[in-house]
């Protein structure tokens, strides 16, 4: 297989591959189709997750421009924003973040421990606002601020999610493809979680590119169907333009929206019930945010026969699992 990203410039901050495994005492759990998982929970850089693969590209671009400070921003628990602050110490550069009370009625701790915890152990600058500002207006506020100081500051956006960092899974969709090929599977579909767009539409673009019709199914941890399916869409086709290869379809995007529950960072019992089925079954560190979430969609497709055993079914472990100390009351409650 040629490299569709040769022309790109990247860093190193990545352990790939990552491996792709099977998961036979979850299949046997669930008596549904051969599950496999894609461990980018892995990728390696401080306790690893999807978001390191976004910035080898994004980190590459801010060295072109001779950016001497990352600036980025997430919510209170951003597994986005711990990743960069480590890879922002790993490649010598300075670190400004703002992180968004996204998440209410969630006390003290839940500012102090977890990915916060990481995030002043990579000496990031912290900054918080509430929930409702336009967060973005924020971020770029802060930048220019940083310029005004005589820093060279480059913007990352939330999630690392735009056509740059979406390159990160143009790399794992190609990676996944080779690794199908040599293990022999047979998939029927990807499942993935999808929050700030830029997984799934990397993924979805480097499908698309290499050829591969394989649906990636995204399961929705924030926005409702529509308009995830709209931002995944506009994402995978910009990716496509900038790979040069032929634009994405809208109808190649699909999202499940019902496994939400009540909101963004809150986990459901089916979510709760997911974390546990894995780590009872497997071993297997999911998160109350997204894997979680993501997770309790695989299995409730399998429980409805929307997903049949026809098939070999590969799940993407976008990582996270350290904000689960951000959740030890739920984890209690569910475990104990
Ligand atoms: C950010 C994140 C996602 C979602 O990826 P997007 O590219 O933002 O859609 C999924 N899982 C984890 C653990 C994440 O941190």
């Amino acid at each position: 297989m040629t490299d569709i990203l040769k022309n790109f410039a990247k860093v190193n901050l990545c352990h790939q591959p990552t491996p792709l495994e099977e998961m036979p005492r979850l299949t046997e759990a669930l008596s549904g189709p051969r599950l496999f998982v894609k461990r980018d929970d892995c990728t390696g850089l401080a306790s690893g997750g999807n978001k390191t693969r976004k910035l080898e590209f994004l980190i590459a671009d801010a060295l072109s421009v001779g950016a001497d400070t990352l600036v980025t921003y997430g919510a209170v628990q951003s597994n986005h924003v711990r990743q960069t602050a480590a890879a922002a110490c790993k490649i010598g550069l300075n670190c400004h973040v703002i992180l968004e009370r996204r998440v209410l009625h969630k006390g003290q701790r839940y500012e102090e421990t977890s990915n916060i915890l990481l995030n002043h152990m990579f000496g990031t600058t912290i900054e918080f606002r509430e929930a409702g500002l336009d967060i973005t207006a924020e971020a770029l506020a802060l930048t220019n601020s940083l310029k005004f100081q005589g820093k060279h500051p480059y913007l990352i956006p939330g999630g690392g999610s735009n056509k740059i960092g979406s390159l990160g899974y143009v790399s794992c969709a190609q990676e996944l493809l080779l690794q199908i090929k040599n293990q022999r599977l047979n998939v029927q579909s990807v499942i993935v979680a999808t929050g700030s767009f830029g997984t799934q539409a990397g993924l979805t673009a480097g499908f698309s590119a290499l050829g591969c019709d394989i649906p990636i199914i995204g399961i929705s941890v924030r926005r409702k169907r529509e308009e995830q399916i709209e931002n995944v869409y506009k994402l995978s086709l910009e990716t496509s333009q900038l790979l040069g290869t032929k634009p994405i379809k809208r109808n190649q995007v699909l999202v499940y929206d019902n496994y939400i529950g009540e909101g963004y960072a809150i986990p459901n019992k089916g979510t709760m019930d997911a974390i546990e089925i894995l780590a009872k079954k497997e071993g297997i560190l999911l998160d109350p945010v997204y894997t979680g979430k993501a997770m309790a969609g695989l299995i409730d497709l399998i429980n409805t026969d929307a997903i049949n055993a026809n098939g070999d079914v590969v799940f993407i472990h976008t990582g996270g699992s350290v904000a689960l100390f951000a959740y030890e009351d739920e984890l209690r409650q569910k475990i104990l």
